[in-house]
């Protein structure tokens, strides 16, 4: 079997790799990457293809390289460049231990698939999804164990476009467990300004509300747990925003 380096993990792949030469991945990409990021990987031309990324290579990424990865990762998604990964590959490498650079926090919405729209492989990123991407204290758990006790750098939280979670907090629908949940989006209907028609038949309130839920769960991240807020004081992570586009396959980052 072929195995890459020890220092350098499988989706990391290089462009110029006489074997695989479309192997390149979230880590360790194209020269679009900034040099920053491609010299904290070691990753200019060196090795052939790797299967998982390690902790070494993940420890030497920023958290502003990883969001540049994954804006790149969403770039080659929606414009149909993917990588090829070799998840059987990725799979027998992360078996024994993991080290991913990030948790996520999206929707459970059937079409908003984190890995597939960010193009990142087995072990890069933790993911937790609800309905309306809303934090609880579960989900706050999760985040300090992905950060403080396993190494990730960033927090991103991405809603989405036409949420049917967002539309139903907007109509106050109820239904079982579902009435709760609801309950914790309706602040961002309150929270958001918007001078038109503010019902779910209006797909602009709708994706403001969305937008506004991205914002208030970072608020509510920071204050619900300190563990978190002070790796963010420290710059050992940082937490961001993200807005995914149904309808264009883009991830829009807030901030740029
Ligand atoms: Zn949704």
């Amino acid at each position: 079997m072929r195995r890459a380096p020890n220092d350098m993990p499988a989706g990391y792949a290089i462009s110029n790799s006489p074997e695989r030469p479309d192997r390149r991945s979230f880590l360790k990409t194209s020269g679009a990457l900034s040099a920053c990021a491609l010299m904290a990987t070691g990753a200019l031309g060196s090795f052939a293809y790797a299967d998982a990324l390690t902790e070494a290579q993940r420890d030497r990424l920023t958290p502003e390289d990883i969001l540049a990865l994954m804006k790149q990762g969403n770039r080659r998604f929606y414009t149909g460049r993917h990588q090829d990964y070799n998840f059987l590959a990725q799979q027998r490498a992360s078996a024994k231990a993991q080290y991913p650079a990030a948790v996520l926090l999206s929707c459970i919405d059937s079409r908003v698939p984190a890995e597939t729209i960010l193009d990142l492989g087995i072990g890069e990123i933790f993911n937790s999804r609800v309905a309306g991407n809303i934090e609880n204290p579960d989900i706050l758990g999760s985040m300090e164990f992905a950060c403080r006790l396993a190494g990730a750098k960033v927090v991103l939280v991405m809603g989405h476009t036409a949420c049917g979670a967002i539309k139903g907090a907007i109509d106050s629908a109820e239904l079982g467990n579902l009435t709760g949940l609801l309950t914790k989006i309706k602040p961002a209907v309150v929270a958001t300004t918007y001078s038109g028609e503010r019902t779910s038949k209006n797909s602009a309130f709708v994706d403001a509300v969305a937008h506004k839920n991205v914002e208030l769960t970072i608020a509510n991240i920071r204050t619900g747990s300190p563990v978190l807020a002070e790796l963010e004081s420290k710059g050992a992570i940082r937490m961001a925003g993200a807005m995914y586009n149904l309808e264009t396959g883009v991830v829009d980052f807030f901030g740029g």
